[in-house]
């Protein structure tokens, strides 16, 4: 069996590097060595104890990449040796959901480092293979760990598919609001507002694509992108920031018959104007996984058509993870903290 270097979730705002058991395949599965995992804003909420399906001891760790170690029986197309980056999502194959082809929304879904499936903050991890993609021998490992953080906007720009020379609004400048600026430049939006508290954040979005950013704390929102759109509101508006005040302002700014994306993470509700969502006929979507967008993502950072290195603040080891949650370096964003990876 043999030991590893793993960073366990031992409960709220305890996060530990120590040694544990080297996880065993079983069929279907594949051992991948970790070389990349992104820090995401969920694990965030995980460390704090803000998820009920999240129980500790738990190995977090969801954005995660690296080289498979060993195949299992029913392994067929992928090599040991593969550099591979993961989807997240772990499905059943049964239930009603999985046999029509909503994989995704499959009854009994578990999630790499969120429920019961320990994750990838560790040396070694175990992962169906249907959950594999090979990534190309060039990608560097930095870059592939940012890979599911644009899948996920992804499977949400196609639920709505965008028009060319629609505009866009997307509340909240994190890693998928930045990520969701340039898919829609890339998807041919004639115009994308980004919307913030952070002039750091809003600067970068405008590097990679935003053509207005607006920082609510100096002005209105509403009143601007009415302005800007002369009245007549988005085609568009994307909720990414998490804010719960956000969405009715998402809603606000949407025109009539306008698509409305909810892809934030909430920990509370939102109070909304549910007369004004039936008389001028909004569509909202929900939007959660990536079904099928991992092979896209990649081929999109591997052509350079987007770019998600710029997003990266920190790179660490287990070491180096370790502090950036205990430190409260995540937390209270210090050191201008935006993007982790660990890097093994
Ligand atoms: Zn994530
Ligand atoms: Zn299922």
């Amino acid at each position: 069996m043999g030991k590893m270097k793993a960073l366990v979730w031992q409960g709220p705002y305890k996060m530990k590097l120590t040694e544990v058991e080297k996880p065993k395949p079983r069929a279907g599965e594949l051992l991948i060595k970790t070389k990349s995992v992104g820090v995401c804003g969920s694990d965030l909420e995980i460390y704090k104890g803000g998820f009920a399906h999240s129980v500790p001891p738990l190995i977090l760790g969801h954005e995660a990449c690296g080289v498979v170690e060993e195949v299992t029986e029913g392994v067929e197309n992928i090599q040991v040796g593969e550099r591979v980056a993961v989807d997240p999502g772990i499905f059943c194959g049964k239930c009603e959901f999985c046999r029509k082809g909503s994989y995704w929304q499959c009854d009994h879904r578990d999630i790499l480092g969120m429920q019961k499936h320990n994750g990838a903050y560790a040396e070694y991890f175990v992962m169906p293979h249907l959950s594999c993609y090979s990534i190309p021998a060039d990608m560097d490992w930095d870059e592939a760990a940012l890979i599911d953080i644009l899948a996920d906007p992804l499977h949400a720009m196609n639920m709505m598919p965008l028009q060319i020379g629609e505009t866009v609004a997307v509340f909240g400048p994190g890693p998928g609001g930045i990520c969701f600026v340039q898919l829609a430049k890339t998807a041919g939006a004639a115009m994308v507002i980004l919307i913030g508290t952070r002039e750091e954040r809003l600067a970068l979005g405008r590097k990679l694509g935003a053509d207005i950013t607006i920082n609510i704390n100096k002005k209105d929102v509403i009143d601007e992108i009415m302005r800007i759109t002369h009245q007549r509101g988005v085609d568009v508006g994307i909720e990414a920031s998490g804010s719960t005040q956000a969405l009715p302002n998402t809603l606000s700014v949407t025109r009539k018959q306008g698509r409305v994306m909810v892809f934030g993470i909430y920990s509370e509700n939102a109070s909304l104007d549910m007369q004004d969502m039936h008389r001028r006929e909004l569509t909202i979507f929900g939007s959660s996984g990536c079904p099928w967008s991992m092979p896209t993502a990649i081929n999109l950072i591997a052509n350079k058509k987007i770019e998600v290195k710029p997003m990266i603040t920190h790179r660490v080891n287990l070491e180096g993870l370790e502090a950036l949650f205990n430190d409260g370096i995540i937390e209270h964003r210090k050191e201008g903290y935006f993007k982790g990876v660990l890097l093994i």
